[in-house]
């Protein structure tokens, strides 16, 4: 979509510091890290949100949910923990309006990740 920030950095128009990549997603660091690491995982194509996924999406999301781990492993936080986290719609403060899967780890996280 042409003027999602995301879809851009899918498209390489905006450049990132990428972490993983396949035909179906982009894995890359988060421009604001809130902790020592911070990867967003996203599918390359545009999903505004969960509020906006069908059954359709399911092996695209079942492929997203097995890559979390496999990409944890390659940022060595696999062992160590990591938390995943899925901002959706207004209250939850969901700035960019394509699905991101916000994966932080690196050190002990507290109970809850804030502004
Ligand atoms: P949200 O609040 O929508 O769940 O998270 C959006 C995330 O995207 C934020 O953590 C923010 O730092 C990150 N972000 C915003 N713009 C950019 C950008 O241009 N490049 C990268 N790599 N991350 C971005
Ligand atoms: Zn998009």
């Amino acid at each position: 979509m042409e003027n999602c920030l995301f879809c851009r950095i899918v498209n390489k128009e905006i450049p990132s510091r990428i972490a993983y990549e396949d035909d179906l997603l982009l894995g890359f660091y988060d421009i604001e890290p809130k902790a020592p690491v911070h990867v967003l995982l996203i599918p390359k194509a545009h999903i505004e949100s969960l509020n906006d996924l069908a059954v359709d999406h399911s092996i695209l999301m079942g492929h997203l949910t097995l890559t979390i781990a496999e990409l944890a492993e390659k940022l060595g936080i696999k062992e160590s923990g990591y938390r995943v986290i899925v901002n959706c719609g207004e209250d939850s403060g969901q700035e960019v309006a394509h699905l991101h899967y916000h994966i932080l780890g690196g050190e002990k996280l507290g109970d809850i990740i804030a502004r």
